[in-house]
């Protein structure tokens, strides 16, 4: 039977499930609290399953057009020794090739490709939810109000609704500092050919992505409050790389000049159940692995595609549906968080003795041991990606 479903946050995750919900028949509303969307934002590398979910909803041709190349990668230490030189097609020889595109291009493929058939309401969240029997009654913003059979809350990383109605779950502050963004330059690096130093407590990335575009992210590790960062921050990204050669120091100084600069600290949720009566988290908003993960954006269009899958099949039992998508998801949520964990402190060891053990055995590695190290981690098993409980 049709079912009225609310989506509380048209992100990567909420579209998602909004075009496989309302292609099941169901009446779908989306709101966002953003007055509009936009196609900028940081880069990010969509992966695996993630890619392998958008071909199945046939956007990958779409999805190519908004990407940017990208052919290898070469990890660096600060002196510009090389640890490792990657080729992107060697190493995904046996799974998707990975797609790099900002979070906004990602979006609006999605979005692109749903607008006309899904009502979305922007400017607007959830005010108050109140229980009646088997429906939910939510209140909008507005003032307006709407009888749902089911809200799906994916309003990303600092959803207000999951720490509201999700009083178990909890934030944890990964004391991980995002500074990126894009910088508009002609320059002589190859397109396509990214640059990542390995230092203590820190992490750079320079992504040429076009001839006339540089994409500059950094991770770096710190402990202080994102308010203070956010009006340091130029600073900040200065002050971190001041030893580096004079080439990434004026990259750095045109970047905090010209550039937009994205700044964030990495948080990772734990819902230790993502369901509570009619609400369900979906995304970031109920398992953000951190950008650390490099998986986020998969997992998130993964969790939809599986709690769709769900409903798909119990429509008239929305309970079991969204029971069954929590029993899937918390093995793989907690998989990827440990990802994230381990990714931490490889990419970004905590002093100099750890920072020699990677980069030797980084360096020293086979071309299986290479596979075994960046693709194994990003993987889901066939029971998993079939949406199989056991
Ligand atoms: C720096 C960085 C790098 C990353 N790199 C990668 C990568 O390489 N690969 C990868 O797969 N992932 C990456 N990610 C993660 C990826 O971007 C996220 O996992 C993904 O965007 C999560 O999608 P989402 O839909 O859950 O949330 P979001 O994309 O955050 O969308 C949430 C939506 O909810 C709306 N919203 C927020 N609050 C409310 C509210 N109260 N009411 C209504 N609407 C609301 C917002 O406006 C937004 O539209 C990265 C993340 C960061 C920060």
């Amino acid at each position: 039977m049709k079912k009225n479903i609310l989506i509380s946050g048209g992100g990567i995750a909420g579209l998602t499930a909004a075009k496989l919900l309302s292609e099941q028949g169901h009446n779908v509303t989306v709101i966002d609290r953003a007055l509009s969307f936009t196609k900028a934002g940081f880069l990010i590398s969509l992966k695996s399953f993630g890619v392998r979910i958008m071909e199945e909803l046939d956007l990958m041709e779409q999805l190519q057009a908004a990407s940017s190349p990208s052919e290898f990668v070469s990890f660096l230490e600060k002196d510009e020794q090389l640890i490792q030189h990657i080729s992107y097609e060697k190493m995904n020889k046996n799974i998707e090739r990975s797609v790099l595109i900002s979070r906004g291009g990602l979006h609006n493929v999605l979005y692109d490709n749903l607008k006309d058939q899904v009502n979305i309401l922007f400017n607007t969240t959830i005010s108050g939810i109140a229980s009646r029997g088997n429906k939910t009654e939510v209140i909008f913003s507005d003032g307006q109000s709407m009888e749902a059979d089911l809200v799906i809350v994916s309003e990303g990383l600092r959803s207000s609704t999951r720490e509201r109605y999700f009083t178990d779950s909890q934030m944890e502050d990964f004391n991980t500092l995002y500074m990126g963004g894009r910088l508009q330059m002609e320059h002589s690096y190859t397109v396509g050919d990214f640059k990542i130093y390995i230092d203590v407590n820190k992490m750079l990335s320079i992504y040429p992505i076009a001839n006339n575009e540089i994409a500059i992210q950094s991770y770096i590790h710190h402990t202080g409050d994102i308010a203070t960062i956010k009006q340091r921050s130029a600073e900040l990204l200065e002050s971190f790389f001041s030893d580096y050669n004079i080439e990434v120091r004026d990259l750095l100084t045109r970047f905090t000049e010209e550039g937009l600069i994205f700044v964030d600290k990495m948080g990772m949720v734990e819902a230790s159940d993502l369901v509570n009566g009619n609400l369900v988290l979906l995304g970031d908003a109920g398992y953000c692995p951190t950008a650390l993960s490099g998986m986020g954006a998969s997992l998130s269009i993964y969790g939809a595609k599986a709690l769709s899958h769900f409903i798909g099949k119990t429509p008239d039992d929305l309970a079991s549906a969204c029971s069954n998508y929590n029993t899937l998801m918390q093995p793989i949520i907690r998989k990827f968080q440990g990802n994230a964990r381990n990714n931490a402190s490889s990419f970004i060891p905590a002093d100099a003795h750890q920072l020699n053990q990677f980069v030797n055995t980084f360096r020293a590695a086979s071309d299986i041991e290479l596979k075994k190290i960046m693709t194994d981690p990003i993987i889901l098993t066939e029971d998993q990606l079939n949406f199989k409980i056991n």
